[in-house]
């Protein structure tokens, strides 16, 4: 785990559970197996949770529960951000509900961080929240979460039985590379119960359009109204009073990064900033769009003439300048935005209690 995360969006990263498997086009460079299959190959988090390959080293689907870790939350003080299991999907099919209620557990009791949680499992998110008493915590991760502050020996000073159902310091959300996957996976975030919910669309491998989710055959979703259409105006009904309170984007990096169209990018801030929704654009990645060398440092001069070049369509090409230099500037502009929670914080578009700028 690492407190000072590097990722933009966040401030820290916590990795109760480690290990993971396959599951989309989006997983295909996954930064968490190659690191477990290099790097800290043979750290006891990691250790046999990958298997080498021609593609580099590939999970196994063996997933690791790392008790010492657990309750680091509550020995960092001051409060932040917290990603969790950064290097894992906490509803992978191979985590035990048990570990879940751990982590709960431990998100429940330290009230002073934000925790946000991040899965490609959205089925599996739901179906466990779904089972909690409606404003309630289960009793048995309430009682853990006495067990683990008795066990913290450090003094911990909270109140093990406050916290209620959804848990108002924790933000769900899912990640999405493409349209497919965004229809498969927000609408179960949409029906599961949180305070905050969000999208991670990185890698952005393709377009996506948030006001039209198809969450069944035929019937889409405006994901920032709960609106559903099925292309008749006239039949248009509510899908529910969930809506979506954050959009992430980002390009892929790494050596076999995929380049993303800066125009998809541009289409999501665009819904975003139409509908009033916190957007934070987290990088272009390793490539960038040929008209979008302007605004780097040194322009389009002789400098990326050696670089490889890839193109996105008939019309428009991305140049390799590689994450650092690409930047995140879309359009000269920065987007960090974040959900305003708790409220009030401005018009929605204010920063979290962890953040510091
Ligand atoms: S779900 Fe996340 S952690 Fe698991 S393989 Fe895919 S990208 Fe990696």
């Amino acid at each position: 785990m690492a407190d000072h995360s590097h990722i933009e969006w966040t401030d820290a990263t916590w990795n109760p559970i480690t290990g993971c498997s396959v599951v989309s086009p989006g997983c295909a460079n996954c930064y968490a197996m190659t690191l477990a299959g290099t790097r800290l190959k043979h750290h006891p988090s990691r250790a046999g949770l990958t298997q080498a390959s021609k593609a580099g080293p590939v999970w196994t689907g063996e997933v690791r529960f790392n008790e010492a870790w657990l309750d680091q939350p509550l020995r960092w003080r001051r409060p932040r951000m917290v990603f969790v299991c950064a290097h894992g999907d906490l509803f992978h099919e191979s985590v035990p509900d048990a570990w879940i209620d751990k982590v709960f557990a431990v998100m429940a009791l330290a009230q002073h961080h934000t925790f946000q949680v991040l899965t490609k499992r959205a089925k599996r998110m739901r179906q466990y929240l779904s089972t909690w008493p409606m404003n309630d915590m289960p009793d048995r991760i309430t009682t853990l979460a006495c067990d683990i502050a008795y066990k913290n020996g450090r003094g911990w000073q909270g109140n093990c039985g406050v916290a209620t159902r959804p848990l108002p310091n924790l933000w769900l959300g899912v990640s999405a590379e493409r349209q497919q996957e965004a229809d498969a996976r927000i609408p179960d975030l949409l029906a599961t119960p949180a305070s905050v919910r969000f999208v991670s669309l990185e890698p952005l491998l393709g377009p996506i359009d948030l006001t039209n989710i198809e969450a069944k055959a035929g019937v889409g979703v405006d994901v920032f109204s709960g609106l559903e259409f099925d292309g008749d105006p006239a039949d248009d009904v509510e899908f529910g009073t969930a809506t979506l309170d954050w959009v992430i984007v980002g390009g892929e990096s790494g050596t076999a990064a995929r380049p993303m169209h800066p125009d998809w990018a541009r289409s999501l801030r665009d819904q975003c900033t139409t509908a009033g929704v916190p957007f934070f654009f987290k990088q272009h990645g390793e490539w960038i769009g040929v008209p979008d060398l302007k605004q780097l440092p040194g322009g389009s001069g002789p400098g990326f003439g050696a670089c490889d070049w890839s193109p996105y369509d008939q019309e428009h090409e991305a140049v390799r300048v590689g994450k650092a230099r690409a930047g995140r500037l879309l359009d000269g502009r920065e987007w960090s935005q974040m959900p305003c929670s708790p409220p009030p914080c401005g018009e929605g578009l204010g920063v979290g209690p962890g953040r510091r700028r």
